[in-house]
């Protein structure tokens, strides 16, 4: 049996080496008890540090560690991608390599997965975070779950081990626009939850904006289906009915009554809300275009520029 543990890293130089050591710590130690094998591997995203080097250096050392380096920075679903795709094991784990995911978990992971689930999720609370971001993660996770037609829950991130069976699953799935989140939900399979503690970035930095986060929240609406479409279609339907109403009204008053002075409050009303709208709906149909754009564009999402992994497996 093989594990392979798939870590994407991007400027984790400071940290990169202190996650292979707790690493290789539990995964050696378990690894002899339970009788599996592994593999670690690192996939650096374009780093411009020195992480690249590093886990060049870890290769030399440990025959356990492979790595996969980007041509540039693709983000971290073309880096978990590739890791799917490179990954050889029964089972992989999915980790960040900033310790915010314990290693220490992993053999309860395995234990769930002897057990026969094939998606093993790690679920982490919001000890530690900020109220802001607690509270709009969970507005957030509300509204999309209302939007979309697989579950997202909060809390639940990449952090987790597939089976073969869910691995094959979703690099079946070979969409340019991944988003990982729903993909996992997507796919289904038996799932079960390992809850833990709300852990600090353990060096480094976070790299995600404001800016990416918003893009990110967008995605997760937009790239699973098309419903925000059928929303525009309802909007579109309902000022359809209200304009007939208010138009209806205003008739008969003009025959009843003769034709009134404009109100300014209407006319701006309608201009400004009407327009609102139609903008909103070219808005959401421009997205899905141009998620199509890139889609029919075929483009390979990730190039790797250096590999240690022989095997001959390409996206
Ligand atoms: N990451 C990546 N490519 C990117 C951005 C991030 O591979 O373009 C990796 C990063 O190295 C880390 C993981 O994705 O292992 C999560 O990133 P980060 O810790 O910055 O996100 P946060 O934990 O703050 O959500
Ligand atoms: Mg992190």
């Amino acid at each position: 049996m093989l594990l392979s543990v798939i870590v994407p890293c991007y400027n984790e130089s400071d940290v990169i080496e202190k996650t292979w050591t707790r690493l290789t710590t539990v995964i050696s130690e378990n690894g002899k008890k339970e009788k599996y094998d592994y593999e670690l591997i690192f996939i650096d995203d374009g780093s411009k540090d020195d992480t690249l080097a590093k886990v060049e250096k870890m290769a030399e050392q440990d025959r356990h560690v492979k790595y996969i380096s980007f041509s540039r920075n693709f983000g971290k679903e073309a880096a978990m991608y590739a890791g799917l795709t490179y990954a050889s094991g029964d089972g992989v784990v999915i980790m960040d390599a900033d310790l915010q995911h314990p290693p220490e978990l992993i053999p309860q992971m395995i234990s769930r997965w002897q057990d026969g689930y094939d998606q093993v999720i790690c679920k982490r609370n919001r000890k530690g975070d900020k109220a802001s971001k607690a509270w709009s993660a969970r507005l957030y996770y509300r509204l999309v779950n209302h939007l979309v037609d697989v579950e997202m829950e909060d809390g639940v991130g990449d952090f987790r081990l597939l089976s073969r069976k869910a691995v094959d699953a979703l690099l079946s799935m070979t969409e340019y626009n991944r988003f990982s989140k729903g993909l996992f939900s997507w796919i289904g399979f038996k799932q079960t939850f390992i809850h833990y503690e709300n852990q600090a970035r353990e060096g480094g930095s976070s790299k995600w904006s404001l800016k990416r986060l918003l893009q990110y929240g967008i995605d997760g609406i937009m790239s699973f289906n098309d419903k925000p479409l059928r929303i525009c279609f309802w909007m579109g339907g309902l000022l359809f009915v209200f304009g007939a109403i208010y138009l209806t009204v205003i008739f008969i008053q003009i025959l009843l009554h003769g034709v009134d002075v404009p109100g300014y409050f209407t006319t701006i009303f309608a201009i400004l809300m009407i327009g609102g709208v139609q903008l909103l709906s070219i808005g959401v149909l421009g997205e899905y275009i141009g998620r199509i754009y890139y889609e029919v564009k075929k483009r390979p999402p990730f190039l790797v520029d250096k590999t240690n992994i022989e095997k001959e497996k390409k996206p």
